[in-house]
This record gives C-alpha cells, structure tokens and sequence, in this order.
C-alpha cells in the first residue's frame, strides 16, 4: 500500500490518540519493508488477466507461488533484522527474537514452505509449525504476510486495472485469495458501487454492492447496518444469515486510512459486543 499522505493520516491519528502505538508499529513497519524490500516481477497485463479468467488468484498458480515462496524465504532474514529498531511492545520483539533464531537455522525449503502455508491459509500446518518451534503464531502470519505484501507490485493491486481490464468481480482476492477485510462505497453515475480490500496484500477489487460478501446471502431482511458514534466515515454491514460484519468506508479520498484494518481496530468492537464474526484479517485463521 502506498504511504497515507501525511497530513490525512496525522489528523486521523490526532483524532483516535490511543491507536498511536498501534500505528507506529504498522507504520514503521510499512517504512522498513518498502526500504528493503523489492518486489517480484509479475507478469505483464495480458497474462494477469488470462491467468485470472477462471477465477484462480494469481497466488495460487504454481509457478509465482513457488517464485513469491522463494523470494520471502531470501528476505525474511533481512526483514527481521530491519525489525530492530522498530517501534514494538517488549513481548513482540522478544517473538521477533526467536522468529530469528529459528530463521537462521532453518533450510530455506523450510521458510518456503511457511510462505506456502501461508499463500495457502493452510491453517492447520502454520499452527504446527508455530507450536514445534515455539513461534508466536499471530505474529508471524502478521509479518509473514506484511512480507509476502511487499513483495507483490502496487500496479497489480489496482483496483482499475481488476474492474476494467481483467474484470474480476468474485469475494475473494484476485492477487492472494484471501477474503476482504474490508469495502468501499464510492459513488458512481448511477448509485454507489464497492469495493473489496485485502488485508494480506492489500489489492482492491469491485465486487456487487448488495448482500454479504462471505456467505453470497442477498436477502436484504437478513442484512443490517451498525453506524458507529462519530465515525460517520465508516459502517459496518452486518450479515444476520453468517453472522459477520464488514466494515465499510463510505467516503473517498482517505483510503489509505479507512481501508487499514488496525486505523480502524476499536470499530471491531461494536461487532464483537453484538457476538458477530470478523473474516479476513491476516491474524486469523481462515477456519
Ligand atoms: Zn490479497
Ligand atoms: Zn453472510
């Protein structure tokens, strides 16, 4: 994702004062990984879209998961050690300290492997691996996806280049897979349309703005929407046949806030009081 501009995001914080911990550490992080890391070369637009046609994400071909699986393994030793001065709570950069060690003994077919669980959401080998090494497992899907997110090019999380030219409209992620985390309603001729955002490798992508984008339940008595006290910015479109919440960004113009997940982490709450469900975050298990 591309930096916020400042003064939006300094405001924002200005605001929310007590998400300032929590926006230093993904802030910092965003910073180290855009100076370290490079991204793989995707291919060209033609291919992106013949590759995409029948609805397989990008991630999940062979060749560039073994290519992205490849190149996160190279720099995740490098990606830890830029993690030294971050901006961290004391328990997180004691998990970062055995992530390294782990990493310096470990056969890169090993590391690739992890990525691959990952790229995969094969839940069940990330929580092995996690438990035999003792690694603190929300931390390394945190930062093995802030990885795997820098490593994917910005022009191929464009949202334009996925509504006009390769068309994808599907729920789930046209670059990694996952489900959204997140939408967008921005205002069109006719209406409003949305938008779908990825916390795993942050691409946006159009998707139909009525019903619930995790079960495909369109019965509008089944939906409902939570307002949340002074952040009219922001809504969280709650499915009653699934029982999640989406939350959704209502305006433009501060994408690069509103479509983080953590900007907007005390809005979580509110679904969590009414016992609603929360997908998509790259903390969580896919289930
Ligand atoms: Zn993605
Ligand atoms: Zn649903």
């Amino acid at each position: 994702m591309k930096p916020a501009k400042k003064s939006t995001m300094d405001e924002y914080l200005k605001k929310h004062p007590f998400l300032k911990e929590t926006a230093g550490l993904h802030l910092g992080l965003e910073k180290i990984l855009s100076q370290l890391v490079k991204p793989v070369s995707f291919p060209e637009k033609a291919d992106l879209i013949a590759y995409t046609k029948e609805g397989l994400p990008l991630l999940q071909q062979a060749g560039l998961q073994k290519r992205m699986a490849e190149a996160a393994a190279a720099g995740l030793g490098s990606m830890l050690a830029g993690l030294y001065d971050l901006m961290a709570p004391a328990m997180m950069k004691a998990a970062i300290e055995k992530w390294q060690e782990w990493a310096v003994q470990a056969e890169p077919e090993t590391i690739q492997h992890f990525f691959g669980f990952l790229m995969r959401q094969e839940d069940g080998e990330i929580h092995e691996l996690a438990e035999t090494n003792q690694l603190n497992e929300t931390m390394i899907r945190f930062l093995g996806w802030a990885l795997i997110d820098a490593l994917v090019p910005a022009r191929v999380k464009d949202s334009s280049f996925w509504e006009h030219e390769a068309k994808w409209k599907r729920n789930y992620c046209p670059v990694c897979g996952r489900q959204a985390a997140l939408a967008q309603l921005r205002k069109e001729q006719q209406g409003r349309a949305r938008y779908l955002s990825c916390d795993g490798c942050h691409t946006v992508w159009p998707h139909k703005r009525i019903g619930c984008v995790y079960c495909q339940n369109i019965d509008l008595k089944k939906m409902h929407i939570l307002e949340p006290e002074g952040e009219p910015e922001m809504r969280l479109d709650v499915c009653d046949e699934c029982h999640t919440y989406l939350k959704t960004y209502n305006e433009e113009g501060a994408e690069d806030v509103y479509l983080r997940d953590w900007a907007t982490i005390h809005l979580d709450l509110l679904g969590e009081e009414q016992g609603l469900r929360k997908k998509g975050s790259v903390l969580l298990a896919s289930e």
